[in-house]
């Protein structure tokens, strides 16, 4: 077995490690040879970045707006070989992710867990075909593997799921995969990273490639979006990881080329626990229009989803279509007796997929392969594209190999399948919801000490403290109120309507931290609010 290594060997306790402004320092040096730069700061992005640190390669990354603020916090939160690829016959996908998910619970076991999922049987064949199904998704994981898939009675069934609809329910099939926070990973991997000596800055935007007379990328422009200051920075390779932007990347290449992705929207809902108490995660493996719908317990609420909606354009902030709404709603109501209805929604968000676009111009993106794709372009230029949030690691391993052929860097072996990501330990109190910090919990609590208000929650209706949002400004890089809400403490994804509440409270926290005035406060309170209601399904506050 590989001895695991702890990052945190390497961590410097005080705050200038994770202080953007400190960072920022290390761009002023215009002589600075990069080994690696990196274009976009989500999970890929940010698990290339590590990657690259890791094996000794000076690397730089650069996210226009906040870590994970693209797709990398909107997925199902699953760290999963994908029951629907096994379904597609993608075995390779599906064996390579099953790794990944058993590399990801090892190493950031704060952050990840094993997850049972339950698929209720309508058909009499069903039990048997999904048992045989789902112990070969077991048998494909080998050592990795998170545990068998069992075959349920009915009546074990409606124990574990009280709320399931039992009209026509045979029995039916458990089976295990992961269940992560996405944007805290993201988060505790943008820290690994800088502990590895990577720079790793958030509202940074690349406007521009640097060409040498040859043609050859060896540099990016980039603005401090604080400052306004325009930094060029050179650089031996550079990486495009910027997800369903990718295409913009390019074009600053290749003027004029063909769009190489077609996005894909997928839509969450989130509701309260009580549609479905219980432990288990529910999973629909083909609702009447031949999609995948899970139920996923996920702090103490539940999500609903997804969709896969090709779409002609991409945003930061895609907003859910009624249809799609529609869809996920009435799926639920098919397999819960009591079931949420609009009015009930806590929240909902909808994420982007950056796939292949089909050569024939067609929406069929539900089969195009998940796999990712790694394109090197004449000027050198690497795209990363496609994938999964559980394949990061790989990805960005391939996506390192490939940098180092393109940029001639001397050859090092991959670091990080035994790395221990940033709070990583398997000792978490699930109970308590300060486990996502790890082993960062004890600093977190040791504010509260410094200031007794902070260890006041925000608002009584649920249980995040003073205490985070300053532990993530100091320590996590968040830099305005939507960082910490919806990146850093979840709020806004959990219930949007808490999140508009408690949205002054938490203005004013991140201003005493980073001496902002009034106005800085108001401004952030009224652009936030306005994204919080597009949250929601129903206007907040009351009648519009
Ligand atoms: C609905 C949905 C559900 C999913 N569920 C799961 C799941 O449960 N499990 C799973 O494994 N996978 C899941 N996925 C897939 C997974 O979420 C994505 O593969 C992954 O998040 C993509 O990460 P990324 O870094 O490539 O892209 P992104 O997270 O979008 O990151 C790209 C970043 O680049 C930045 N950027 C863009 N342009 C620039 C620029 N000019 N300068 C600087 N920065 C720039 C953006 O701001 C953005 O932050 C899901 C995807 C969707 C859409």
């Amino acid at each position: 077995m590989v001895e695991q290594i702890s990052s945190a060997d390497k961590r410097d306790t005080s705050n200038a490690l994770f202080n953007r402004v400190k960072i920022t320092e290390g761009l002023a040096d215009p002589e600075k040879l990069w080994d690696v730069i990196i274009i976009g700061g989500g999970a890929t992005g940010l698990g290339t970045a590590l990657d690259a640190a890791s094996r000794g390669y000076q690397t730089l990354l650069l996210e226009q707006i906040d870590f994970a603020k693209g797709t990398s916090s909107r997925s199902t939160k699953l760290a999963h070989g994908g029951v629907r690829y096994l379904a597609q016959g993608d075995i390779s996908l599906v064996i390579e992710a099953l790794h990944e998910r058993g590399l990801m619970l090892k190493n950031a076991a704060h952050l990840v867990k094993n997850e049972t999922f339950i698929i209720p049987n309508y058909e009499w064949w069903s039990g048997l075909y999904y048992t045989i199904g789902l112990s070969l998704y077991d048998l494909l994981a080998g050592k990795l593997g998170f545990g068998r898939a069992k075959h349920l009675s009915k009546k074990t069934v409606i124990k574990r799921i009280p709320t399931i609809q039992q009209k026509g329910l045979y029995g039916g099939v458990s089976y295990h995969d992961g269940q992560f926070d996405d944007s805290r990973l993201a988060i505790n991997i943008a820290q690994t990273a800088i502990e590895q000596g990577a720079t790793v800055l958030n509202y940074f935007k690349v406007t521009g490639l640097v060409k040498d007379a040859r043609g050859k990328i060896n540099g990016v422009i980039t603005t401090d979006a604080e400052t306004g200051k325009i930094y060029a920075v050179k650089g031996k390779t550079v990486i495009n990881a910027t997800g369903v932007f990718a295409d913009e990347i390019l074009q600053m290449d290749q003027p004029g080329e063909k769009a190489m992705l077609r996005p894909s929207q997928g839509i969450h809902l989130v509701v309260d626990k009580a549609f479905m108490p219980g432990e288990d995660a529910l999973m629909i493996p083909k609702t009447s229009d031949g999609r995948v719908l899970f139920v996923v317990p996920w702090h103490d609420r539940l999500v609903i989803g997804t969709t896969d909606t090709p779409l002609k354009e991409h945003s930061l902030e895609p907003k859910a279509l009624a249809e799609e709404v529609d869809f996920i709603i009435r799926t639920a109501n098919q397999y819960l007796i009591k079931a949420p209805e609009h009015k009930d929604v806590l929240s909902m968000f909808a994420g982007l997929r950056p796939l292949a676009a089909p050569q024939d111009g067609s929406d069929k993106t539900k089969e195009i392969s998940r796999s990712h794709k790694i394109i090197v372009a004449d000027s050198g230029l690497i795209t990363i594209t496609g994938g999964k949030w559980t394949t990061y690691r790989k990805m960005a391993e391939d996506t390192v190999n490939k940098a180092i052929v393109v940029g001639k860097l001397t050859k090092q072996p991959v670091k990080t399948k035994s790395l221990l990501i940033h709070g990583s330990t398997p000792n978490v109190d699930r109970k308590n919801h300060l486990y996502v910090y790890g082993t960062d919990r004890d600093a977190v609590l040791a504010l509260c000490k410094e200031n007794k208000d902070w260890a006041q929650k925000l608002d009584p209706r649920a249980e995040f403290i003073g205490a985070e949002v300053i532990w993530a400004v100091r320590n996590e890089m968040a830099r305005t109120l939507e960082d910490i809400l919806a990146r850093r403490v979840r709020i806004l994804f959990l219930n949007a309507r808490l999140a508009y509440d408690v949205a002054p409270k938490v203005a004013a926290l991140i201003a005493s931290e980073l001496n902002h005035g009034a106005d800085w406060e108001l401004k952030q309170v009224t652009a936030f609010r306005a994204l919080a209601k597009t949250y929601l399904l129903v206007p907040y506050p009351g009648k519009v």
